[in-house]
């Protein structure tokens, strides 16, 4: 069946300008290629692994239950009340320094539980201090700052501590508002953040804690002038908490330039994801890309598909074909606001619908549950990206599966 989009009088593109690695042309809509250097090469047997390896099965034995940590009454009622019995490692070994008042460098991945590790004891020590603001977070997308903002909310229930949550893509005039009202954590996106200082509207010099999370993320995307201008705003004594990862030489510049003797815990899992078992599947055209996807998506066992693709405006349009093909389908990009993303990752997260097509940008950092199926639609721009995106399924020693279209030979 050819790859049309319903209601659309339009005339459509050939399946040629769509070829793999290519832009496509016209139309000023394909800006969802990320800045930077072109499209690496990545040789099709590096998106198959059939050899598949449980992931290792002996769970991590935590040194410490949450009840060992210095936190009080209705903290810990809110950790119990979030469903969290042990630790998780970078938890068990993080909140103990970062309690201590260390720099710390947390060497982890989204899935891991690092956005508690961080929000727990900073939680703590600031519930009866009066300064305000004083804790600013500050990730790489909107989304990932919108899920920290979420779960500070859980765990600081009934503490009297507030949060303003800063990011691109909404109306100033609320987030205006919420500093006003002197929140004690500021959680938000780079650019919005260095804006809203520029124009007086943010000030950090009183602010005694900075966390930086997925910091090797917000580097690829091209925010390292604005970290920069941001952190040069807040007081040298300060406590920093640093996740990535990743640890690149740009990494470790920023290491050396923001903290001070910093405690370093590494939990990464193992960046090759040879859990998940993988496979290409070849095809002539986006035509016959869009037909063998349909047929997939037909079968019982593709219950949570995430697919990737390289442009906002791909991604639209192939999530609008498949709902018009009958598979319920949203979409996230950059294109969209944040509520519109907000209400599509929603859907996809409580199973509403079965597929979710997405830009790594936009998908970056989120925590998605039981994706059964990763299909990269278009190749990724790099092996880094490949990994990451496939690292969606198969958590939790789950089966994961990931298929990689890539040109019929
Ligand atoms: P994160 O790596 O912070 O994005 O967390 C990944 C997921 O693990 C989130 O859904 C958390 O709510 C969950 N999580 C984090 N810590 C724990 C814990 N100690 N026990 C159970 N679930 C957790």
């Amino acid at each position: 069946m050819p790859y049309k989009t319903q209601g659309s009088g339009r005339p459509q593109r050939s399946a040629s300008s769509f070829r793999r690695g290519g832009r496509p042309t016209g139309g000023g809509s394909g800006g969802g290629r990320r800045k930077g250097p072109a499209k690496q090469y990545i040789h099709p047997s590096k998106f198959i692994n059939q050899a598949v390896t449980k992931e290792a099965e002996d769970p991590y034995q935590a040194k410490h239950v949450f009840a060992d940590f210095p936190f009080g009454a209705e903290l810990q009622a809110n950790i119990r009340a979030k469903g969290y019995t042990a630790p998780s490692a970078i938890q068990d070994q993080a909140i103990p320094e970062i309690i201590a008042g260390k720099d710390v460098i947390g060497l982890a991945n989204t899935g891991t539980g690092k956005t508690a590790a961080f929000l727990l004891p900073v939680i703590e020590r600031m519930s009866g201090i009066m300064l305000r603001p004083s804790v600013l977070i500050v990730a790489p997308t909107r989304e990932l700052a919108q899920q920290i903002d979420e779960e500070f909310r859980v765990f600081a229930r009934g503490m009297g501590l507030y949060s303003a949550l800063i990011v691109g893509g909404v109306s100033v005039d609320r987030q205006l508002r919420e500093l006003k009202r002197r929140p004690h954590f500021i959680i938000g996106t780079p650019g919005r953040l260095k804006d809203l200082i520029e124009r007086g509207h943010l000030q950090l010099k009183n602010m005694g804690v900075l966390v930086l999370d997925e910091a090797d993320r917000m580097l690829d995307m091209g925010f390292l002038p604005d970290i920069r201008r941001i952190v040069s705003e807040m007081p040298r004594e300060r406590q920093t908490l640093f996740f990535s990862a990743t640890i690149t030489p740009d990494i470790q510049a920023l290491v050396h330039d923001f903290l001070k003797e910093p405690v370093t815990i590494s939990v990464r899992t193992t960046e090759t994801s040879d859990h998940v078992e993988q496979d290409v599947i070849e095809a002539h055209d986006k035509n016959h890309k869009v037909e063998l996807l349909a047929d997939l998506l037909g079968k019982d066992e593709y219950q949570k598909v995430l697919i990737f693709g390289e442009t906002k405006f791909g991604v639209q349009r192939l999530s609008d074909h498949l709902s018009n093909l009958g598979h319920t389908s949203v979409a996230i990009h950059g294109n969209k606001n944040q509520s519109q993303r907000q209400r599509a990752l929603k859907q996809f997260k409580d199973e509403k619908v079965k597929v979710m097509v997405a830009t790594d940008v936009a998908a970056r950092g989120l925590d998605i549950p039981n994706v059964t199926h990763v299909i990269n639609f278009d190749t990724p721009q790099t092996y880094s990206d490949y990994v990451h995106r496939i690292g969606r399924t198969g958590r939790g020693g789950a089966r994961g599966r990931a298929h990689t279209f890539i040109d019929q030979q």
